[in-house]
């Protein structure tokens, strides 16, 4: 089976020493470090990455990014194994054509706030609730659905009001017909044990909230946060599903590994949902590289969404024909196991669509 991106520990090590000169090991590995850390401007990249005209140009300009900028200082050593514009970078830093709104793109692509039913809790299914913990997010993904909600770009206050956990929790109380929870966000894993912890035993005390699901990228860009006391804490609310993150198999290190492994010993299943990006992933042999290794670390493939139509991300989405074709060239090349569900996300809401049949000859 396929190995793991290589970013191991001499090269990570390498990587601290020079870029983060007076960051001990310790500090590397605390994930609290690694979030106060983040680069979050064009001249704290600037000191690390050589960056591409293009790079400098959108860097230097954040009243146009759709997001703000935040990457790791473990991401940042991926980065600098790439050159400019290479495709972890186009998922993390800003591209000056985030200022274009295309044809048919929303600010809410997928109209969670006309189906908002509490503050931070939006009902996407007659039985399924979509729990928004958090704005923050370990690093912004330019491409993300909810741009809306995410704090404003040059700081200040959130595009959207802060999250309300108490009041979801009491709606979710009286309804007992919502039988499944997704905490998202954001992303639900930057925030502290203890305010996860709380938040997951509310839920799981629901009786009638069987399926408690996360949804996160933390294992792909700050998988420090994989701590054993998380592991525990998750452990003592199963059931519980995590909906993992990865993209791109440069992703996929061996401290994700670890992270993905702590995971799966705390006894949780692991799904993977991925975003077919233009240039970045929307060919063969990187999706194959992708779902080939995820499944070797135990994660199953799930989900392949085809971009939402979401303000200014019309340089990131690929095409539901390239996704059908890279779909259709993998079965009979992979274990069925590594073809995900090709999906679509109607403007508005709805519900999603299936774009491909799925798993085809590639046996299991
Ligand atoms: S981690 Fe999720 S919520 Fe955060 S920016 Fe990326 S896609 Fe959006």
């Amino acid at each position: 089976m396929s190995s793991l991106s290589t970013f191991d520990a001499a090269q990570e090590r390498a990587f601290r020493r020079r870029a983060f000169p007076s960051a001990t090991a310790a500090d590397w590995a605390d994930w609290r470090w690694q979030l106060r850390h983040r680069i979050r401007s064009g001249r704290g990249l600037e000191r690390v990455l050589e960056l591409s005209a293009d790079e400098r140009r959108a860097l230097a300009a954040p009243d146009t990014w759709r997001m703000p900028l935040a990457v790791t200082p473990y991401m940042l050593g991926l980065l600098s194994r790439e050159t400019p514009g290479g495709p972890l970078r186009r998922t993390l830093l800003p591209d000056v054509r985030e200022a274009r709104t295309g044809k048919g793109e929303r600010r809410d692509p997928l109209g969670e706030e006309a189906h908002q039913v509490a503050p931070g809790l939006v009902r996407s299914y007659p039985h399924k609730a979509l729990l928004l913990a958090t704005a923050d997010c370990a690093g912004f993904c330019r491409y993300c659905t909810r741009a809306r909600t995410a704090p404003a770009p040059l700081g200040g206050r959130p595009g959207a009001a802060p999250p309300d956990s108490g009041r979801a929790l009491a709606w979710l109380r009286r309804h007992p017909e919502v039988r499944d929870v997704l905490v998202s966000g954001g992303d639900p894993l930057v925030m502290s044990d203890a305010r996860l912890e709380h938040l997951l035993r509310a839920l799981r005390a629901i009786p009638h909230v069987d399926l408690i699901r996360i949804g996160t990228k933390t294992p792909a860009v700050l998988p420090q946060r994989i701590t054993p006391a998380l592991a525990r804490l998750f452990r003592s609310v199963r059931p519980l599903w995590l909906s993992l993150h990865f993209t791109h198999p440069s992703e996929l290190t061996p401290r994700a590994a670890e992270a993905c492994g702590r995971l799966l010993d705390a006894g949780l299943p692991l799904m993977n949902q991925t975003v077919l990006l233009r240039g970045i992933n929307d060919d063969v042999e990187t999706m194959r590289r992708l779902n080939e290794r995820l499944l070797h670390l135990g994660v199953k493939p799930y989900y392949l969404h085809q971009g939402d139509l979401a303000a200014g991300t019309g340089h990131l989405r690929s095409t539901v024909a390239r996704g059908r074709a890279i779909l259709r060239a993998l079965c009979g090349q992979v274990s069925g196991y590594a073809i995900p569900h090709f999906m679509f996300d109607p403007p508005g809401g709805g519900g999603k669509r299936h774009l491909f049949p799925g798993g085809g000859r590639g046996g299991d």
